[in-house]
């Protein structure tokens, strides 16, 4: 995959990106567009999926194996990234998606718009790309050479869909769950989570 095609998006939206540099430098628009799909909506989704590639690099999981990256939009346009951190005890691990929340809140965030998730196991062999997951990658590592498949759609967790409900409004916070920018599917919070409890019920 080509990196650092330059790129600028019309529209009023056209400065939402302004608080993460790191998307503005290395999405690949250009593949988007060579799909057809120009739309906002739809660079908005694949940029998201690929942050959580991105951010899948960095999992930290020796003991499943089963790496997992998210990435976290907030209502103002900037992007959290996550991903897995397992624990000898097992009890400790974290996921990605809580990894990305718990790191935008403690940055004072407090609205969110939508959440993407990647998650399987390690390649076996290289990718399409030529690439092999490198267990503790550089940061350059992590955002030139990281896999832009996986082999699941990765679903939440219980405990994480709770954790959204605590930030999000379940009717219009989206949860893209993906294999890569040409694969995903999109649920909201309220269809992963009906009937839930939240910070209405206490008060
Ligand atoms: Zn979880």
């Amino acid at each position: 995959m080509q990196r650092k095609q330059s790129c600028h998006i019309e529209g009023p939206d056209s400065d939402l990106y302004k608080g993460s540099k790191t998307v503005r430098e290395q999405f690949d628009y250009s593949k988007v567009k060579s799909e057809g799909k120009t739309s906002m909506e739809e660079v908005q989704k694949k940029t998201l999926i690929d942050e959580a590639l991105k951010a899948r690099s960095y999992s930290y999981s020796p003991y499943s194996q089963y790496r997992v990256g998210a990435a976290l939009m907030t209502k103002s346009g900037k992007i959290y990234r996550g991903c897995n951190i397992e624990n000898a005890a097992y009890g400790p691990s974290n996921c990605a998606e809580r990894t990305a929340f718990f790191k935008a809140v403690s940055e004072g965030e407090r609205e969110f718009t939508a959440i993407a998730i990647v998650g399987g196991r390690a390649a076996a062999k290289p990718s399409d790309e030529g690439n092999i997951p490198v267990d503790h990658p550089t940061d350059e590592q992590a955002n030139e050479e990281y896999e832009t498949s996986v082999s699941d759609m990765a679903y939440p967790c219980g405990v994480c869909r709770q954790v959204m409900r605590e930030f999000c409004d379940p009717d219009t916070f989206r949860v893209i769950v993906a294999k890569s920018i040409t694969e995903y599917e999109v649920r909201t919070l309220a269809d992963l989570l009906p009937e839930s409890f939240g910070p209405d019920n206490l008060k």
